[in-house]
């Protein structure tokens, strides 16, 4: 589903952030990235969804490269969860979830239906469509966060520490019911942390990088059974 071949990033001023990295992620895969801060991880994903371009190597999605694609199209295709979520404060949390649906064009009736649905998926009721992101606390906007990523049920998440600013307690509850989420969605996910922890509990396979490269690649059991 998603491939990297010989991708490199290096920065204008001569940072090379990443360095030659190759690697297929299979369809419905949950895959981790972890490393140190610096490593690299931010500037991969947003190479994925073009926020950021290659400067030498090519990332194909579905065979195609995403360099042939429309990036607004891209965008539309691949959720995207960033620690800052930054959900919009004049806007109700229905309105937040369906951003890109209605860029869409769904109808006002299909975008609060989706809406409900996938509060439903965290266990929040429909009561919490024409709230506003103050009225909720914390975690609960992160999953608004996530959920704003679903609304128009993108094959592909990008998930950038999407729980490191929320306390542990919050953190635990939330990686528990995400990774149901994927296992029932049956998502391709990448997701980026700094916390083995976490990458243990919620990895298919954890990729593993250090300056800028991969350094090893395998299922939470054999990364944990290496020397
Ligand atoms: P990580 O997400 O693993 O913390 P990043 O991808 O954010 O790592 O950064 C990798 C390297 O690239 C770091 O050395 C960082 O300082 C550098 N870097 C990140 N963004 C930029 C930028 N916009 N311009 C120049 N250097 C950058
Ligand atoms: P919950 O009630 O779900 O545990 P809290 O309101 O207690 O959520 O917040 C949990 C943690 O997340 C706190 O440490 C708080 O500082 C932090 N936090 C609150 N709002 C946000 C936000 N919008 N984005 C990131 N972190 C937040």
């Amino acid at each position: 589903m998603l491939q990297f071949e010989h991708v490199s990033k290096v920065y204008e001023g001569g940072t090379k952030a990443v360095d030659n990295i190759n690697l297929n992620i299979e369809n419905g895969e949950f895959i981790v990235f972890i490393g140190p801060s610096g490593c690299g991880k931010t500037t991969t994903m947003k190479m994925i969804n073009r926020l950021i371009e290659t400067t030498e190597g090519n990332i194909y999605i579905d065979n195609e490269n995403i360099k042939d694609k429309n990036i607004v199209e891209l965008r539309r295709s691949i959720g995207y969860v960033i620690q800052q979520i930054g959900l919009f404060p004049h806007m109700t949390i229905a309105e937040n979830i369906s951003l890109v649906p209605k860029l869409l064009n769904w109808s006002e009736d299909k975008r609060r239906a989706r809406a409900e649905e996938l509060l439903q998926l965290v266990n929040m009721d429909k009561t919490y469509l024409d709230r506003y992101p103050n009225e909720l606390s914390g975690g609960q906007q992160q999953r608004i966060g996530v959920l704003r990523a679903l609304a128009a049920d993108p094959p592909l998440i990008l998930m950038d520490e999407p729980f490191g600013a929320l306390d542990p307690i919050t953190r635990d509850g939330l990686q528990e019911e995400f990774k149901k989420l994927q296992q029932t969605l049956g998502k391709t996910i990448v997701f980026v942390t700094h916390d083995m922890d976490e990458a243990i509990k919620l990895a298919d396979r954890i990729v593993i990088m250090r300056k800028g490269k991969v350094v090893q690649v395998g299922t939470p059991q054999e990364i944990l059974s290496q020397p």
